[in-house]
């Protein structure tokens, strides 16, 4: 980075407007840098280097725990975003629920330095919620599953799923709010519409097994 030229304000004689600056040193994560209108020498923090470590919630099976992470000062996070958390224990790849940037209060977006708490749930694996409905009608009673299966597993509407000794066909599905800008709609119907397992909010189903449904 020595000898590059930098636009930064200068104290000396432009304290508004950046002026052009030759890097002379850095290190600390400041660099020293001089006026090439002035001459003056000061000194200024590097900006794209800077780094600050943050308090992360991760939520995983229905647990939750505290971990930190360092993030890029200046990098715009997003709810919905993902990025790898390492702990002591593990590496796993959580996905941004909420921002929390001050007391009570939360927002989709931020500067990560701006954020005091990431909200964050695990996505490697994780558990997915099915409502099914029995094919006949004569029931009243739905059924709730919940099945345990890797982030990236495709769903597709329309298909049919078998898990140990339970089938049904996949009439809709509710994508999870921190993700709904990446699909048309929260509320899925279409035929041939995919989901991955870490978006779904809750699947949808039909009943397709033959045997009673009493069965399980
Ligand atoms: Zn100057």
């Amino acid at each position: 980075m020595e000898g590059e030229r930098v636009p930064v304000a200068c104290p000396a004689c432009s304290p508004d407007l950046e002026t052009v600056h030759e890097v002379l040193t850095t290190g600390g994560g400041r660099a020293t840098v001089q006026c090439s209108e002035c001459g003056h020498t000061h000194k200024v923090p590097i900006e794209d280097e800077r780094t600050v470590e943050r308090e992360v919630v991760v939520s995983q099976d229905g647990e939750s725990f505290t971990a930190s992470v360092e993030v890029e000062a200046e990098e715009t996070v997003r709810k919905g975003d993902e990025f790898i958390l390492e702990t002591d224990e593990a590496i796993m790849q959580v996905r941004i629920t909420d921002l929390e940037v001050g007391p009570e209060e939360r927002t989709s977006f931020a500067q990560a330095e701006d954020v005091e708490t990431f909200w964050t749930r695990a996505v490697d694996n994780v558990t997915v919620n099915v409502t099914v409905h029995p094919k006949d009608g004569q029931h009243d009673a739905t059924k709730s599953m919940e099945l345990q299966l890797p982030g990236d597993y495709e769903f597709t509407i329309g298909e049919t799923e078998e898990f140990d000794d339970r089938e049904f066909k996949i009439e809709g599905i509710h994508v999870r709010q921190e993700v709904v800008g990446d699909y048309k709609f929260q509320k899925l119907g279409h035929e041939g519409d995919v989901v991955e397992a870490k978006d779904v909010k809750r699947i949808y189903g039909t009943d397709t097994k033959k045997k009673p449904w009493s069965a399980w």
